[in-house]
Order: structure tokens, then sequence, then C-alpha cells
């Protein structure tokens, strides 16, 4: 799982500044991105039907089910909690239709007496707040985004999905159409968890094969940039994070652009990246200057997960990691694409640290990892981001600037899986690889060390020459 939404606090400063140039981007007519129709025939996979008829709620029934006779749905995700609730009108139907009288056991939990053919209820799906509606699927009069992962019981995998919709609407996804299932367009959709469909009446797509991986841009709305330059941000940070990583995606990737459906305060969006989706949710309104640089910082950070976690075969609760020194990488990253310049990439540093200081809730990063969704998720962001920046001072110094942090990254993916492995051990390992990583490891990885940055600051300097050996 990889959520996120509060990495956004640490941007901001000098890349949001006044004036905005409008201008529609084309749209497409829904005819165009359908999909294609498929013939023959499809194994017998449990087959979803969600129809959207009204803004609000979702009516789902599965039928071919696989033998059961209880269903249990998702309740917290990335902090949200009481999904379950969501879920009504439930019924569990026998042959002939019959209704066998299902009973709700606890919230989300469904149960019958005997193995039941078909299933069908109602997901109510309110306006998230803004803290929520990057995480959670929701529908307003023309546009939606569903997530399966808070539609389906959890006893569900590898389904085809097919799409009741009211005129004007159209869907699209990441997922491909199953083109052996015939009739109506359905998706096969093998890891529910992930899968991710955006509901819209207009909608601009674009896709780009860089080195072999391809990446496809979605935008639905009216925005002050078009479809060309979003491509090009986003193709261009795929190139620098297929080289840093050297570990080419196996799939498809796809970006998904898409209004705010709520005011979510100074911060003018909200992301997130599941699977090979990248969710971005932004106030088209937002007094932007520079929106490719905007868009480049988001992608900086947003694009990494597709490799990290999403691509590493690693268990367990590392965010420190796939957070933090995403964060910091990232930042790094923005700076070398000249999407922010080294006043605002020390100006970051400065106001994460100064974050830090007036939180001052030490815990280790493996314990702020554990704890991110019952007690705040900031000192994974904050001492993440500032641990990271001690590491790549410490390998850009130890290798006289041959290496930085970002070259851990290729002996991350390069390691042989054969099996998921524990990620706070495989790369506090990679970390501990001098006497200086493994200090650090045990310090403020392991240890509860506070950090001390002021005197590092205090030479702001000495501090940018640092950075610059190579
Ligand atoms: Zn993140």
């Amino acid at each position: 799982m990889l959520v996120r939404n509060g990495c956004a606090r640490f941007w901001g400063g000098g890349i949001v500044l006044r004036g905005v140039c409008k201008r529609q981007f084309c749209v497409v007519v829904f005819a165009l991105w359908c999909g294609v129709f498929g013939v023959g025939s499809a194994a017998a996979k449990p087959a979803v039907k969600i129809t959207v008829s009204s803004p609000g709620e979702v009516g789902i029934r599965i039928e071919s089910l696989p033998a059961g006779n209880e269903w249990s749905f998702r309740n917290a995700y990335a902090g949200v909690l009481g999904l379950a609730d969501r879920v009504e009108q439930f019924r569990a139907l026998g042959p002939g239709g019959v209704d066998l009288g299902a009973k709700k056991i606890v919230t989300g939990e469904f149960r019958v007496g005997a193995s039941a053919e078909t299933i069908d209820y109602v997901v109510k799906l309110p306006l998230p707040n803004a803290g929520d509606v990057a995480h959670v699927s929701w529908i307003t009069r023309d546009l939606g985004f569903l997530m399966l992962a808070d539609l389906l019981p959890h006893q569900l995998t590898d389904v085809l999905v097919e799409f009741s919709l009211s005129g004007g609407w159209g869907v699209a996804s990441t997922i491909e159409v199953d083109e052996r299932s015939g009739g109506p367009i359905k998706y096969r959709v093998v890891a529910p968890e992930n899968a991710i469909f955006l509901l819209a009446t207009s909608l601009g797509r674009a896709s780009k094969t860089v080195d072999g991986v391809v990446i496809e841009t979605l935008i639905t709305g009216a925005w002050p940039f078009d479809q060309g330059m979003v491509m090009k941000v986003a193709a261009k940070v795929l190139e620098e994070y297929l080289e840093l990583t050297g570990f080419k995606l196996k799939s498809k990737s796809t970006v998904m652009i898409a209004p705010l459906p709520v005011a979510t305060g100074s911060v003018k969006w909200r992301a997130e990246t599941r699977g090979s989706t990248v969710v971005l949710l932004m106030d088209p309104h937002a007094k932007i200057a520079n929106w490719r640089g905007q868009l480049g910082i988001i992608f900086t950070h947003e694009l990494l997960h597709l490799w990290v976690p999403n691509a590493l075969w690693l268990q367990g609760d590392y965010d420190w990691f796939f957070e933090g020194f995403t964060l910091y990488t990232a930042l790094v990253t923005a700076l070398e694409l000249k999407f922010i310049d080294r006043n605002e990439y020390l100006a970051t540093l400065g106001r994460v640290y100064n974050a830090y200081l007036s939180r001052r809730d030490e815990l280790s990063l493996i314990d702020a990892s554990e704890r991110r969704w019952t007690t705040g998720n900031s000192v994974v962001y904050d001492k993440g981001v500032l641990v990271a920046f001690l590491y790549d001072l410490a390998i850009r110094k130890d290798s006289s600037g041959k290496m930085w942090l970002g070259s851990v990254y290729k002996r991350l993916f390069a390691r042989p899986a054969t099996q998921p492995a524990n990620g706070n051990e495989v790369i506090i390992q990679l970390l501990s690889s001098t006497p200086g990583g493994a200090d650090l490891a045990k310090s403020y990885i392991q240890g509860q060390r506070e950090l001390d940055l002021k005197a590092l600051f205090a030479d702001q300097k000495q501090l940018l020459k640092s950075l610059y050996y190579r």
C-alpha cells in the first residue's frame, strides 16, 4: 500500500507564485477512448457490474462468485475510517435468484447460511474531505474516482469489471480492456487493491514510450496547461528514474489529472500513487505562475513511488524510506531537472527542519513508520527527509562526489529477490555499507537520537559546496 498527502506542505514557497495563463486543453469525445470491443469467451471469473446512476453512490452486482458464504469490506485506509459503513442494502442470492437472507455480523462483514451465486449492494460515496480525497472512491455530477479496494469484498481477486453508466459518462483506467470477454467492455482486474477507474464526461489522453516503458496521461477539466506539457514533464521524470533505478517498470504507468472536488486550504493539490496509477487532484484556479515547475515537483515525488515501494518486493513498515527518502530524492531530482533552483532546495530543507523542531516528537524512524496512521505521519516525512539529507552528504563525501544517495536505488533494484523480504532489514543493510552509514542507521532509523542540524544549516555556502562535489 502506498498513500500520502502530507508531502505537499514542504513545497510551494517559491513555486506557487501569482499569475495564471489560462488555456483550454483539447478534449476527446468518449467514443474515442472507451477502448475496444473484444471477442471470444472469458474464463469463469467473478463478474462485477458497477452501476452509476446518480452522484454519491454506486450499485454493485457480482455474479459467478467463488464458493463462499462470508464477505468482508475494507474499513480503514490511509487514516480514513468507516469505509465499510458505506456498504448498504447487501443481499446474497442463491440459485434462481433466491434471497438467502444475508446477515450483517459486524461493520462491513456479511454472512449467509449457504453458498451464494450472486451478491449485490449499494456503496454510498459521500464527498470526501480534503485529507481523504486522493485515497477513497467518490463521485460528483461530472467526475468520479472509483478505487476497487473500497468497493469490493476482500475475498475477491482476479475479476472482470463492467460499468453501466448514464449518458455522457465514460471510464478510463491503466487497466487494459479484456478483449476475450466479448459483449460490453470489461476490464480484467487481477489485483483490485491497485485498481483505480476515472469516470468523467470528457477526457484528454496521450501516451509515450520512454526507453521501452509506457507512460500515459489522462486529463479531465479545463487547465492553464496542455496535455503536451504534462506529458513532456512526466516523460522527463520517468526517464530520470529509469536511469536512477536501472529498473524497467513491467507495466504501463498512468497519470490521472482532475480538478479537486473540495477545497484543500493553502496546498492546492492532493495525490496518491497506487500500483501503476498516479492520481493527481489539483485546483485549476490555483495561483501558480510556473505550472511546469509545480507539475515537475509533484511528479518527481509521485512517479518515484512507481518504483519505491510499488515495484519492490519488500514487506513491513518502512515508510521512512519510501516517503521520507523519496521526498529527499525527489527534491534533488527536481533541482537536477531545474524544476527548482538551489535557493528553493535549501529553503525546502530549512522548512522541513523548522517543522521537525516545532514538533519534537522523538521516535525512531522505524517506530514512526509503524505509527504513521495512528499518531500522525509528520515524523516519517520530516525526520525521514533530514536523515536522507545526512546520508546524501555522507555518501557524497565518502565517494568524493562520485556517488550520492540516489546511487543506492540501483543497488536496491539489482538485489535478487526470490521472495518478499523485510523492507527495514534490506534497506538498513544497504545504507550501512560504510561505518558512517551504519552510525546514522543506529542513531536515527533504529534509534531515537534527536537531530541537531543547526550548525549545518548555519553555513549555507558550505552546505551547497558539499552537495556539488560532482
Ligand atoms: Zn509519497
